[in-house]
């Protein structure tokens, strides 16, 4: 991470309704303090200090609906083409970094298949547990071993206190909106005495530029408000518990697209994503021999046709909950409307700039969210370029 700007005084932090906001326009303003904003808003002030900067977050830091507290936190060259790879080691470099201050844990990924393949060795040779995965089932890997896993999570947090530092305000609860024209709606948010979540006051306010950082809301934040097409979608992705024994030299693995990512102590299970939901789609639980669950039909389709391979997945082990909302689970953008699309940005309409991670953020969110902060301040040439 660079150094921040010096002489920048910090910004000012509004978490609660009670505190009055001062409507005073920004040069950029934020919207979404989930990873991907959180960044591009600490770039920014690196790169362009002279501008005033804005974060707005609907929920607090880092909002527990978001995509970026359950994203699976796992750093891989494995799922991103080899033209990104400068930009994925750049992102590695960052993460390393003692300035963020957050947990990055080498650990290699293991993809395990069931036929020989191109840069696939045999399983056998890897130290893997037999209880977790059969080995005879999926007899060949392909091996990342510069793997590593963090939370994206506290990467959120340390950029958004960061960026703070460096300057950035940040407005809590509020819900923005796009009023067009460069103007920014802004919803501060209050809960009643009967748990309802409802506006406590209406802020306008003008932005030369704005960051639609919403993640998978970002989209049709931009279609709803801005009446404009986009080809992004979103998918709805349930993140489980499996309380098996993992350790910090345990590796990620991966079979049929099921990931089995060590975390604190245990597995987190990271289903695949097969296509986008539907506008509408709202997460039920599933049956399981007749039993209701939490988890979704798509993810126990998965589990059940991996339950050969990795044994684990079939005992007690697995938390498959009663109900959907036993089991955790965000939605997530689709850039580009499909689970393989890397994060991105787009100009959508003059000044506003729509910024997506999806599922293959945790290896190149960083560097996308840097490519916008730097194309807002027209920088030319990128860090990870000619390495
Ligand atoms: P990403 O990985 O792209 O950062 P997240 O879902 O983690 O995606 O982050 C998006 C953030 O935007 C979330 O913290 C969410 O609470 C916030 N958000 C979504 N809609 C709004 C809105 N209308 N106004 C303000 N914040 C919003």
């Amino acid at each position: 991470m660079q150094s921040s700007a010096p002489d920048s005084a910090p910004g000012q932090v509004w978490a609660h309704t009670g505190q009055p906001f001062p409507t005073q326009d920004y040069d950029v303003v934020v919207l979404g303090a989930g990873r991907m904003g959180t960044a591009c808003a600490l770039f920014l002030r690196q790169l362009v200090p002279t501008r005033s900067l804005l974060l707005v977050e609907e929920g607090g830091l880092p909002n527990e609906d978001g995509a970026t507290l359950l994203a699976p936190g796992v750093w891989t060259t494995l799922d991103v083409p080899e033209s990104r790879w400068p930009e994925a080691h750049w992102t590695r470099a960052q993460l390393c970094a003692d300035a963020w201050d957050i947990t990055f844990q080498p650990r290699p990924m293991i993809d395990l298949h069931a036929t020989a393949g191109e840069a696939r060795t045999p399983s056998r040779d890897l130290t893997l547990d037999p209880e977790v995965v059969d080995m005879a089932a999926l007899p060949w890997a392909t091996v990342d071993t510069h793997a590593a896993t963090y939370r994206p999570g506290a990467l959120a947090l340390a950029a958004a206190q960061a960026a703070i530092r460096a300057g950035a305000d940040l407005l809590l609860n509020t819900r923005a909106h796009l009023g067009g024209d460069g103007r920014v709606v802004l919803e501060r948010l209050t809960v009643t005495n009967t748990h309802q979540i409802v506006v406590h006051e209406t802020h306008h306010l003008c932005a030369g530029t704005i960051v639609v950082a919403l993640g998978a809301h970002g989209p049709h934040a931009t279609e709803h408000d801005l009446g404009m097409h986009t080809a992004h979608a979103r998918a709805y992705r349930q993140a489980p518990r499996v309380n098996w024994p993992s350790t910090d030299a345990s590796p990620v693995l991966r079979a049929g697209g099921v990931t089995l990512r060590p975390q604190h102590g245990g597995y987190v299970l990271v289903p695949a994503i097969h296509h986008r939901d539907p506008a509408g789609y709202v997460p039920t639980g599933g049956r399981l021999t007749g039993v209701p669950t939490g988890l979704r039909r798509e993810t126990l389709e998965d589990l059940v046709a991996g339950l050969d391979a990795l044994p684990v997945l079939g005992t007690e082990a697995l938390e498959s909950g009663r109900s959907v909302s036993d089991v955790p689970g965000a939605w997530l953008a689709l850039p580009g409307g499909t689970p393989a699309g890397l994060p991105q940005h787009e100009e959508v309409v003059l000044g506003v700039h729509l910024l997506l991670g999806g599922p293959h953020a945790d290896t190149l969110g960083l560097s996308t969210a840097y490519d916008l902060a730097a194309t807002i301040a027209g920088v030319q040439g990128r860090p990870w370029e000619g390495t």
